[in-house]
């Protein structure tokens, strides 16, 4: 099957991202080039003004010789070749947006607005907790493995998350020897229309195991990973660790109105609001497996919005 469009311009763009250099133009090949253009319009590369003064001769590549225009037309003289016209394309250069890159993964991981991007090491970034996890972005597992204490000390929340581009030699699956979490780039993102998605781990699995256990809290199994409610569908609905949590806690609240932030903190969970961990991305629209918790959390939680809380009546039927 031949890759997409935003499947090549995703590995163009993580090819390119284990250094912060630039490419000229010219040097993007033709097969690449739309899924090169794909990223200059959603503007996740941007042009580099490099010093076009003294430019390396693109005859012999080993000398560099001042530009200039004759006649309109742009000229260096280079020692070994001679007068040499360059074409502006040669020194058009282009970068990816750092910040861009940063923004997108942030908002694939629904990190906290509260929590700002830090730089812990040169080309390694905190860039936000995900379930009380911290993230980490970087450059290369080189980079990382030159700075093990940036990992920090392994707190109880769980191993953080690095996400890297996957490096050209072979790594074993636990390259951070059990430092951290490594999560390729390439294959735990995905970027669709112009934003980057995640691929949460253990999703796939997760729904192969149905719950046969039947309703326990009211609509939910025991473990609160499964809804059943026959009006939107006949088979148990599945849920994420997260949409399972929020349940866990609004039924923990027993159907008395609650701030988000109480609900966020007693499911663990960093986002800001209930509704966040249900919002069906772009990429998933109309997918039954995303769409259905987004349904059920709208059937089962009402909102106050001027009062600002929320609360799931059928928690209030029981005292369990
Ligand atoms: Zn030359």
């Amino acid at each position: 099957m031949t890759p997409s469009l935003n499947e090549r311009a995703w590995q163009f763009l993580c090819a390119r991202y284990h250094d912060d250099s630039h490419w000229f133009d010219e040097a993007v090949d033709t097969a690449d080039r739309p899924a090169f253009e794909h990223l200059v319009a959603i503007r996740a590369v941007k042009s580099f003004v490099t010093d076009n003064r003294f430019v390396l001769c693109p005859c012999c590549g080993l000398q560099a010789a001042e530009l200039y225009r004759a006649c309109g037309v742009l000229e260096l003289k280079c020692p070994d070749c001679g007068p040499v016209r360059i074409f502006e394309g040669q020194l058009r250069a282009w970068t990816i947006d750092a910040d861009w890159f940063v923004r997108k993964l942030r908002s694939a991981l629904d990190t906290s607005m509260r929590q700002a991007t830090l730089v812990i090491a040169s080309g390694i970034w905190l860039i936000g907790q995900y379930q009380r996890r911290s993230v980490l972005l970087a450059r290369s597992i080189d980079a990382v493995l030159h700075h093990l204490s940036a990992l920090g000390p392994a707190r109880g929340n769980g191993m953080p998350w690095v996400i890297t581009p996957r490096p050209r030699k072979a790594l074993g699956s636990d390259p951070l020897g059990g430092r951290a979490q490594w999560l390729p780039m390439e294959e735990r993102f995905t970027l669709y229309g112009g934003n980057i998605s995640f691929i949460e781990p253990g999703e796939p699995t997760h729904a192969l195991t149905v719950d046969r256990a039947g309703p326990v809290h009211g609509p939910f199994s025991e473990d609160f990973r499964w809804v059943y409610l026959a009006d939107l569908q006949a088979e148990p609905i599945a849920l994420t660790q997260a949409q399972a949590a929020v349940f866990r806690a609004l039924w923990q609240f027993h159907g008395q109105p609650q701030e988000a932030h109480t609900i966020m903190s007693r499911a663990g969970c960093s986002s800001d609001k209930p509704i966040d961990v249900f919002k069906v991305k772009s990429k998933f629209q109309g997918e039954a497996k995303y769409e259905l918790p987004d349904l059920a959390y709208k059937a089962l939680v009402q909102t106050d919005r001027r009062a600002g809380t929320y609360v799931m009546a059928c928690a209030a039927l029981t005292t369990a």
